[in-house]
């Protein structure tokens, strides 16, 4: 049952033209739609003051204490464009789901999934007309929760804000360019017991570093491996990894590392229905160069919310380096890929349930 109602407070919109323009090359998370959705939570009070109100900045006092100690966690999920002024979201209630897990490793407050929920629907619904029509054009939305307690002491905040923006996004690129991995040999993202299974901001940037170095040696993004032997690979900067041998599709355990992406799981699922075989085992960094060696592994690819799915061409340790297959984009990547994109622009069944109409 939802609690909150983000009333909205409609602000004047940004003039259709000058929209329409901007919407015909949107880019990536540099554009912004005319309201946002906020509600603030209390110790004693719980949630209140729900709105949905124009985007606007906030004002922190200097000793809030996300700024000093961290406690932020965010989710990124995307709605689609439909005919007749309908939009979908895209597995709402999973990102909900994920949302309170990262809130409670963080002790703070949870947002009930259908308070979630409707906060993505309000946004939405008074800014439909921000998400791009073209297949493979979306509407990003970014919920997010920071502790926004004035107070210097190291300790969980009373008081925090709730948030959703929402960003016209370009297409996850009807050819998307394989990237090149880099494995850092210093840097680790996620230790058990850690927070590599959530969406806390310091996951982020702790990882910037090693980011760096993967540009410095040529690469688009850092493949993690484990933090106790630096052997299994584990995910990629913003996404999970798969693996294609044949007709069998491997990924990475939910060791307690990683993040459990809402892509990987719609990716499992889809693999079945194209005729894959699906296996969740480890895989060593050794092993993944030996069976692309030995053409057991024919292709690799990255998979997330932001991009879909991406192809990995090459990986990249400070050693050596290695193509998956012949480096370009495989048959399997591509299939998925599109099977994927068919379900959220509606040009394939919803089997599963995972589209929510607005
Ligand atoms: N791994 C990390 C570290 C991420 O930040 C993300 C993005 O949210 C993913 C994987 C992919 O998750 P999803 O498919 O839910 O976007």
């Amino acid at each position: 049952m939802t609690t909150l109602e983000f009333a909205p407070e409609r602000v004047e919109p940004m003039l259709a033209e000058q929209r329409e323009e901007l919407l015909r090359t949107p880019g990536f998370g540099s554009l912004y739609s005319d309201h946002m959705v906020t509600a603030r939570w209390t110790a004693g009070r719980g949630w209140h003051d729900a709105r949905t109100g124009p985007l606007a900045a906030f004002t922190l006092h200097p000793a809030t204490m996300a700024l000093h100690y961290g406690q932020t966690v965010f989710e990124g999920l995307k709605a689609f464009w439909r005919p007749a002024g309908q939009r979908v979201l895209f597995r709402p209630r999973d990102h909900a789901a994920r949302f309170a897990r990262s809130a409670r490793r963080m002790a703070m407050p949870e947002l009930a999934e259908a308070d979630f929920v409707a906060g993505v629907e309000a946004l939405l619904r008074v800014d439909g007309a921000w998400v791009p029509s073209a297949r493979g054009h979306s509407f990003y939305l970014r919920p997010f929760l920071i502790a926004a307690e004035t107070h210097l002491s190291n300790r969980p905040a009373e008081e925090y804000l709730f948030a959703v923006i929402g960003s016209p996004a370009r297409p996850a690129a009807a050819e998307p360019a394989p990237i090149r991995l880099w494995a850092s040999p210093e840097y680790v993202r996620a230790a058990d017991g850690g927070t590599g299974t959530i969406k806390c901001g310091g996951n982020y940037g702790g990882s910037y570093i090693a980011q760096r170095e993967a540009a410095a040696h040529g690469c688009d993004q850092v493949v993690w491996l484990d933090a106790r032997e630096r052997r299994y690979v584990e995910e990629v900067g913003g996404s999970n990894l798969f693996f294609v041998e044949g007709d069998r599709l491997v990924t990475p355990p939910l060791s307690g590392t990683l993040l459990a992406g809402i892509t990987r799981d719609s990716i499992l699922r889809l693999a079945g229905r194209l005729g894959l075989t699906v296996a969740e085992e480890p895989v060593t960094l050794d092993g993944w160069e030996r069976g692309c060696r030995e053409g057991r592994i024919t292709e690799t690819f990255a998979c997330g919310t932001a991009r879909a799915v991406a192809p990995v061409g090459h990986a990249v340790t400070p050693e050596r380096e290695w193509a998956i297959g012949d480096g370009t984009t495989g048959p399997v990547t591509r299939r998925l890929l599109n099977a994927l994109l068919d379900v959220q622009y509606g040009q394939a069944p919803d089997e599963f349930g995972w589209l929510h109409a607005v």
